[in-house]
């Protein structure tokens, strides 16, 4: 099973990506955790993303996906993979479709996580108060507002880029997690 997860930040594709790992035993590929960690290695990589995280912008193209590129046939992804917070532009989705069909892999579904603005304010606010201890730096105020207009302008798009293609399916993020969970789970068994 190869699938993305879609959503604004808050909007809990951690979570049910996890979720997802557990129940159909495929790997998650979370760009946003694999960047945290070469920037706590202090590798050249996450030397240079480190800034752009805190400030909530989109690290370059080019390093996310060539991060994912090193993964996504990976032996622990041979049951599949997960990919949650990527791609998030459309030239990201362009570079996975060439590298998926590289590899002779299609996918078989994006999910979109949808949650109202608002809502995921108040969230991304939580969560950046339960982190206070700072392990989380890409989760202070200024850089929540930053992430959620890169959403809007740079992300969103991705919803109708996958639609197009009829991969797409929308679920309420607003619902009780295992709510949410319930709901993907029961569309992935349709399809794969
Ligand atoms: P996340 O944990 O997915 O919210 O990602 C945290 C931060 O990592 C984002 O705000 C971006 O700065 C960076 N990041 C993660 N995934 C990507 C991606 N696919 N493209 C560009 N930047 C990314």
């Amino acid at each position: 099973m190869r699938l993305i997860l879609l959503g604004p930040p808050g909007a809990g594709k951690g979570t049910q990506a996890e979720y997802i790992q557990k129940r159909f035993g495929v790997c998650q590929l979370s760009t946003g955790d694999m960047l945290r960690a070469a920037v706590a290695a202090g590798t050249p990589v996450g030397q240079k993303a480190k800034g752009i995280m805190a400030r909530g912008e989109l690290v370059p193209d080019d390093v996310v996906v060539g991060i994912i590129s090193d993964r996504i046939d990976a032996p622990d992804c041979a049951g599949g993979f997960i990919l949650d917070g990527f791609p998030r532009t459309v030239a990201q989705a362009e570079a996975l479709d060439r590298l998926l069909a590289e590899k002779s892999m299609a996918l078989d579904a994006v999910i979109e996580l949808a949650v109202d603005e608002t809502v995921l304010i108040e969230r991304i606010e939580k969560r950046a108060r339960d982190s206070a201890d700072g392990a989380r730096t890409d989760d202070n105020a200024e850089a929540l507002k930053t992430r959620v207009e890169v959403y809007r302008e740079q992300t969103a798009p991705l919803i109708a880029y996958y639609r197009n293609k009829g991969l797409l399916t929308r679920v309420d993020g607003m619902a009780g997690i295992e709510d949410v969970s319930a709901e993907v789970v029961r569309h992935l068994e349709a399809v794969v």
